[in-house]
């Protein structure tokens, strides 16, 4: 089977742990400075607070930023669960919209349609590692007074008009095991505001910046160092892994015949955290011919979240149904090799 994630986990990965075990130090400590310190300066972000996982990273973010009860946020459907949770987790309402069918991120306009005088944020998703159209969300944005998040959770080193994502906002960034990096779980805040990473850090940490002096009710949302270790030894290797989902993605843009491929908006780097194309008709047999022939396939998302139980919303969002209908990802990520993307074409092609 080609599988459709598999972490890259080698040597370095290994003896950073062994290392951080050797030194007696496991919880939250000088490992998760350095990682902090090294993520902040790739992405070219002023601050980063790392935490137990993305959804933390969205939730402190949301909380830091002053999201309260009785507030909205404006967020897509055609997501996973955790960019709604967060806002819900917050206190406060997620308010879904629809997004664009050829990048299937959230739609600039479809959002600015539904501000109302609760809004409080608009949290575009960078989904499937292309990013958000961050120069309509920053001017809608700017011109209504609303914060601007990013859900960067899957997209690491994507850029808009050569500025990386979650720099633009408060971003915020998953490194669970399928995602572009993995620290185990883990996840990062950036953010160009020096008050907000400091919330940031009383919420992930019992609201204590000196021990003992808690300042805030918070939570326990640290990272440990064993997490940050790891992550520290994936970021080093982040360039190259995303060269190569972007060669593979080359790949399947020119020889992929019988799906439609995706687009890449022209400010846009995608970092293809996901290839995922569009089957017209029949996607759930093209999937079965897919997993027949022994290559991994997923369908992200097959319930839009204002559907989920969790949700239960009747809201009317065309676009976002359409493509849960018809998406399909197929293998894209690093340690594939030249003979298995072959293999990957030769199957989704034999497809009619
Ligand atoms: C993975 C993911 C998250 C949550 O990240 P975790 O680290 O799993 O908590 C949030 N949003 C999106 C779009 C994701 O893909």
């Amino acid at each position: 089977m080609i599988t459709l994630s598999a972490p890259h986990i080698s040597d370095a990965e290994r003896d950073s742990v062994l290392r951080v075990l050797d030194s007696g130090m496991l919880a939250q400590g000088p490992e998760v400075a350095a990682f902090e310190a090294e993520f902040a300066a790739r992405i070219e972000a002023e601050h980063a607070v790392a935490v137990n996982s993305g959804t933390s990273a969205l939730h402190l973010g949301l909380m830091a930023a002053g999201v309260e009860p009785g507030q909205e946020v404006i967020v897509p459907s055609f997501t996973f669960a955790a960019t709604a949770n967060a806002v819900r987790l917050a206190g406060a309402e997620p308010v879904f919209v629809d997004i664009e069918l050829d990048t299937f991120c959230m739609s600039a306009e479809a959002a600015a349609a539904a501000c109302t005088d609760r809004t409080a944020a608009v949290m575009p998703v960078h989904l499937y590692g292309h990013p958000a159209d961050m120069d309509a969300f920053g001017r809608l944005c700017d011109r209504r007074g609303l914060l601007l998040v990013e859900d960067a959770a899957q997209a690491h080193l994507a850029t808009w008009n050569d500025r990386f994502v979650g720099t633009f906002g408060l971003g915020m960034f998953s490194f669970y095991p399928t995602k572009n990096m993995t620290s185990g779980e883990g996840g990062m805040i950036t953010t160009s505001d020096a008050e907000l990473a400091r919330a940031a850090r009383l919420l992930r940490n019992q609201g204590m910046e000196r021990r003992y002096e808690n300042e805030i009710v918070g939570f326990n949302c640290r990272m440990t160092d064993l997490h940050a270790a790891i992550g520290r030894a994936q970021l080093a290797r982040l360039d190259e892994w995303t060269s190569r989902r972007r060669d593979i993605a080359a790949r399947y843009d020119r020889e992929l015949t019988s799906v439609v491929t995706p687009c890449v908006a022209p400010a846009a780097r995608h970092v293809y955290h996901q290839y995922t194309v569009r089957v017209l008709e029949r996607r759930d047999a093209f999937v079965d011919h897919l997993h027949e022939n022994g290559v991994g396939a997923g369908v992200y998302y097959p319930t839009p979240v204002h559907r989920l139980p969790s949700f239960g919303l009747d809201v009317d969002l065309p676009v976002t149904e359409a493509a849960a209908s018809q998406v399909v990802s197929i293998p894209v990520h690093p340690r594939l090799t030249d003979d298995e993307v072959s293999r990957v074409i030769e199957v989704v092609n034999a497809w009619s």
